[in-house]
């Protein structure tokens, strides 16, 4: 198991002329995790959030990172908050330069980085979120979900090894915030500890690993997100509803249904526990295929002579360079989000799709239609487009 890279240890905190916003919370987080902290408004989320790179001092108890104690001084801050990055809710109230490059810049610059360091951190920040080629932008005249991506990279240009987001997805509209969950996903895949405060339990369901459900200060609950959102009562406590995937399969069971497998957290869970209890195999023809397109290494793919010989077929973009890339060739996309879900329906259907993907996620296609096969027995095939289009 991963060592623990941000611990809370028993913190209390009273806002000066304010209420108790914490009332003794202990809990950890391992590096790489993807965590929630799910509660209502004035749970004490952001403020927790805020305790994470010192922003907060708690009146008792301690947080650590990499098992040392935050320090509260000018030069330990510093260093507290190149590892720990918290992008704030309101991207307005965390953009605060004339143009996109400044802000990304300010950070590095900051950190004392030269000249050059600074460029190539922008650079590689803008391209992670999709922006590149914005440098010149003034922000405010941005899309909401563009501000998102430039307080992100503003983030993401010190490198930090945690990445904290105070309610990644407010404002946004629906495909906005898949956009952005999507994101978070691929940092996460680069290595990157995550964690999300929300009050959207459908959203944090399927994405957090764990779930920490948060109510007056205190932690009602923590665990994975089938049994941390499972108990109706507590749920209700909070002010929050059950995931409705969840609802559903609780009260199938309630019904005396025996329902094979895991708890869903995806339709696709959902339906393979239904073809599993009721037609007792998940696949009755010829699974169809899933075909991969790197856009870190398209091998020479050409794309239009691949959609007029394979007309209908379905194609998902996963990673923020490959939605540019199918943007930049006005390839329409089926499935932005969910897509390796959404592809193993299809391919149980007996139907092909593709994928266009950015290379860090590839691995993750695999990993995701290995597990899928082995729980399942059955093999759908993944594989990469090579150069004649053929597979
Ligand atoms: P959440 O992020 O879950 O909505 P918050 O951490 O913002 O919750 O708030 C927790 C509690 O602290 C609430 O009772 C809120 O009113 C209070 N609070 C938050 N910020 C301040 C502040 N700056 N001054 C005084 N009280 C505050």
């Amino acid at each position: 198991m991963s060592h623990i890279i941000l611990e809370a240890r028993d913190i209390r905190y009273r806002y000066p002329r304010g209420p108790e916003a914490i009332h003794g919370i202990s809990f950890h987080v391992r590096r790489g995790e993807k965590v929630a902290l799910v509660g209502p408004n004035g749970a004490g989320k952001s403020t927790l959030l805020l305790m994470f790179n010192g922003m907060i001092r708690p009146d008792l108890g301690t947080i650590l990172i990499d098992n040392e104690p935050i320090r509260y001084d000018r030069e330990s801050l510093r260093t507290v908050r190149k590892r720990i990055g918290f992008v704030m809710q309101n991207p307005d109230r965390q953009i605060i330069a004339p143009t996109v490059y400044q802000d990304v810049a300010f950070g590095p610059t900051n950190l004392g980085l030269s000249e050059q360091e600074v460029k190539g951190a922008v650079e590689k920040s803008l391209r992670l979120v999709g922006l590149s080629g914005f440098e010149r932008r003034p922000p405010h005249q941005l899309s909401g979900g563009e501000k998102k991506r430039v307080a992100i990279a503003g983030i993401l240009a010190m490198d930090p090894d945690v990445l904290v987001f105070d309610e990644p997805t407010s404002g946004l509209d629906p495909s906005g915030s898949e956009d952005i969950m999507e994101l978070l996903d691929e940092l996460n895949q680069q290595g990157k500890t995550i964690i999300i405060s929300t009050h959207d339990i459908e959203l944090a369901y399927p994405w957090a690993e764990r779930a920490i459900l948060l109510l007056n200060g205190k932690i009602l609950q923590e665990d994975v997100p089938d049994i941390a959102f499972g108990d109706q009562d507590l749920v209700r406590k909070a002010r929050l509803s059950m995931p409705t995937l969840l609802e559903l399969y609780l009260e199938l069971e309630r019904r005396g249904f025996h329902l094979p497998g895991r708890k869903p957290r995806t339709v696709l869970d959902m339906i393979n526990i239904m073809d599993r209890a009721f037609r007792n195999k998940p696949c009755y023809t010829e699974p169809g295929t899933i075909s991969l397109v790197d856009v870190d290494s398209p091998n020479g793919v050409d794309l239009s002579v691949w959609r007029s010989s394979n007309p209908g077929v379905p194609i998902g973009g996963m990673g923020t360079r490959a939605k540019q890339y199918a943007a930049d060739r006005m390839i329409p996309l089926d499935f932005t989000y969910g897509v390796i879900d959404k592809c193993i329906l299809k391919a149980l259907l007996g139907e092909d799709s593709l994928i266009i993907i950015t290379g860090s996620m590839v691995q993750r296609v695999h990993e995701r239609v290995d597990e899928f096969c082995r729980e399942n027995q059955v093999c759908i095939r993944v594989s990469n487009l090579s150069k004649d289009g053929n597979r």
